[in-house]
């Protein structure tokens, strides 16, 4: 008798994850987003919310009690068919092996980091800033001119600032003063003030401070369309959104990230802009709608804009 069972399959099983790459059209422009990997994050941290509220969120979401969330860590290229602009850059090797994946994932992508012009960080935190120089301080991108916002330039690259940080977050001050530095050294490091334009008529500076002192939205608008780059808004969507008062250890300000959190949902409910988010679940692409008091993540559906190849 034939036994299915033990047969052996002859055909290897594959592992190979799909690239972390997703392109998406937005106006005249082309996205794409970048997985760098995942950063475990335990939920208990949150503060802000009951502890009912945290378990409704989580049941919702069917993530588990008591257990890390992993959230994506993604950054995002523009190409706007003159220039290539990465609005963020993965952690490298500064945030463990979950993590700096970006530059596999440029390559998947179909570009190099030579093609990348400019450099715009929603903040210096080690999974934003980290990726953009090598171990040895050589920086991966060597034709990019960077941008931070001046408040976050001034509080993280100065050594004092590491006094006033909790234990586990010192380090952050050193790992971003590294990664700039190739970039400072070369005269290509500049800051920028909310509500200038970075990219004159396509970028411009929004102010979502609190998170850092200077953590940046970036509104990119093309052919009268809005999407906006809101950075770490959130790092655990499934309590963050429908919760905007829950707050993360990690926020430098945190009544000041609670009240820039409220304000961006709010607006980008009102505008129905397109979001592009740091820590949603990758890509990172979608819409916000209003649930009852507070907010959920609707993800962009995979599909071909006319602009795109399928
Ligand atoms: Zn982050």
């Amino acid at each position: 008798m034939n036994s299915l069972v033990n047969a052996p399959k002859k055909v290897a099983v594959q592992r190979t994850q799909a690239p972390g790459f997703f392109r998406y059209a937005h106006g005249d422009v082309v996205v794409t987003a970048l997985y760098d990997g995942y950063v475990s994050l335990d939920p208990m941290t949150l503060t802000g919310l009951t502890d009912e509220e945290r378990a409704e969120d989580l049941t919702r979401q069917m993530h588990a009690l008591n257990a890390d969330v992993d959230s994506a860590v993604n950054a995002f290229l523009i190409h706007d068919g003159k220039q290539l602009i990465m609005v963020d850059a993965g952690s490298a090797h500064v945030a463990g092996p979950t993590m700096g994946k970006l530059l596999k994932n440029i390559a998947a992508a179909g570009y190099t980091p030579e093609d990348v012009d400019t450099i715009i960080l929603t903040h210096m935190h080690p999974d934003h800033i980290g990726g953009i120089t090598n171990e040895q301080g050589v920086g991966f991108f060597p034709n990019a001119i960077v941008w931070t916002h001046k408040a976050d330039a001034d509080f993280w690259l100065d050594t004092n600032t590491a006094d006033g940080l909790p234990d586990g977050e010192k380090a952050f001050v050193q790992i971003a003063i590294d990664a700039a530095a190739p970039y400072i050294a070369s005269d290509r490091f500049n800051t920028f003030a909310f509500g200038d334009e970075i990219v004159p008529g396509l970028i411009t500076a929004v102010d979502a401070a609190g998170h850092t002192p200077g953590h940046t939205a970036f509104m990119v608008t093309s052919a009268g369309q809005n999407m906006l780059f809101w950075g770490d808004i959130s790092h655990i969507p499934a309590i963050q959104l429908p919760h905007p008062a829950a707050t993360i250890e990690l926020d430098v300000f945190p009544e000041m990230a609670v009240a820039s959190r409220k304000r961006v949902l709010a607006d980008t409910v009102k505008g129905q802009w397109v979001v592009g988010g740091s820590h949603q679940p990758f890509p990172g692409i979608g819409r916000v709608r209003q649930e009852g008091e507070g907010y959920a993540w609707v993800a962009a559906e995979y599909g071909a804009p006319s602009s795109l190849d399928d």
